[in-house]
């Protein structure tokens, strides 16, 4: 029986091609998805407390890839309808990607309103098709949020939102390589509790706001600084594919935020491409074990940590969702 005064921690897996941007010849690997899921599988014979957060990539750069929205969703159909039946979450994880003919490549098109509704559109509509579920989770593509899509996360019926990464600043581009049309906005002063998102600015708390909770990342507050090297700046997101050492920094830094704003909890978030390189599953595996088992008496306050869903964790921090 879950004791409702340990530490919620949602780890909420973004499952998506192995390479940022793909090709359009349906050939993109994701090998990362399969062993992932294999690897948890295993795992949770281990560790039957096990509560993750699964979140698809169906979105319109999917359909232009492998020639329909769905396709990831039909291929792994059976684990995604699984998970949902023992109680983990499942949603989407729409990238704003638009195929450019004139470039030959995938643009993430931040600039262009009607595509990003489009691509939240399309991610849930897919989503309910091939698994008969009606997403109510989502957390888009590289931490993007804005008034234009928190509208089409609405009106597609979502009503938990994980993306957003306080004390991320505005920048152009994840990737230097990449090609964007606008720039991530500035989450400086996005909280660290729960809240319900303006609709003039989606990553802040306003008096007019979206009928829907976001649950922010757990993000670093301070630098890691190694040997005088800034290895990772402020606001660096919980990613359980980092180095152990510099994962535990942000969710340490992160957590302490997080409870100073009266809202103890941890959000971290993988990316599915770490079950395609030995060394990254690794770190990932080490970093699951640690939320998992208290976080070397991180979480003792709390009487240990405990794997829940986001809706899950809401309710524990006291939010009606
Ligand atoms: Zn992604």
């Amino acid at each position: 029986m879950a004791d409702p005064a340990r530490l919620p921690v949602v780890v909420a897996c973004n499952l998506e091609p192995d390479d940022r941007v793909t090709g359009i010849d349906g050939r993109s690997p994701w090998v990362g998805v399969g062993t992932l899921l294999d690897v948890v599988e295993q795992w949770r014979a281990d560790a039957p407390d096990l509560c993750l957060t699964w979140l698809w990539r169906c979105d319109p750069a999917i359909a232009k890839g492998f020639g329909d929205a769905g396709w990831a969703l039909r291929r792994w159909r059976s684990q995604i309808l699984d998970a949902a039946a023992r109680g983990d979450d499942v949603g989407i994880h729409p990238h704003i990607w638009r195929w450019s003919e004139p470039l030959k490549t995938f643009v993430a098109d931040q600039a262009n309103d009607a595509w990003k509704a489009e691509c939240v559109r399309v991610s849930a509509e897919a989503f309910a098709r091939e698994t008969a579920i009606e997403p109510r989770t989502v957390q888009m593509g590289d931490g993007y949020m804005d008034p234009a899509i928190l509208r089409a996360l609405v009106d597609a019926g979502i009503t938990l939102d994980l993306t957003l990464e306080p004390g991320g600043p505005a920048k152009e581009r994840m990737v230097h390589t990449e090609l964007t049309t606008g720039a991530l906005p500035d989450r400086r002063r996005t909280p660290r509790h729960p809240f319900r998102p303006g609709w003039s600015d989606a990553c802040r708390p306003q008096r007019r706001h979206a009928p829907m909770w976001a649950l922010p990342i757990t993000t670093s507050t301070v630098p890691l600084v190694i040997d005088g090297v800034v290895v990772d700046p402020a606001g660096t997101a919980a990613n359980l594919g980092l180095d152990p050492h510099r994962f535990r920094h942000v969710v340490t830094t992160g957590l302490a935020a997080s409870v100073a704003a009266g809202a103890p909890y941890v959000n971290a978030q993988l990316r599915s491409d770490v079950g395609a390189d030995a060394r990254l599953g690794e770190f990932t595996l080490q970093n699951l074990e640690w939320l998992r088992t208290g976080m070397r008496g991180l979480a003792d306050p709390w009487g240990g940590t405990e794997l829940v869903t986001g809706p899950t964790a809401l309710a524990r921090l006291g939010y009606v969702t």
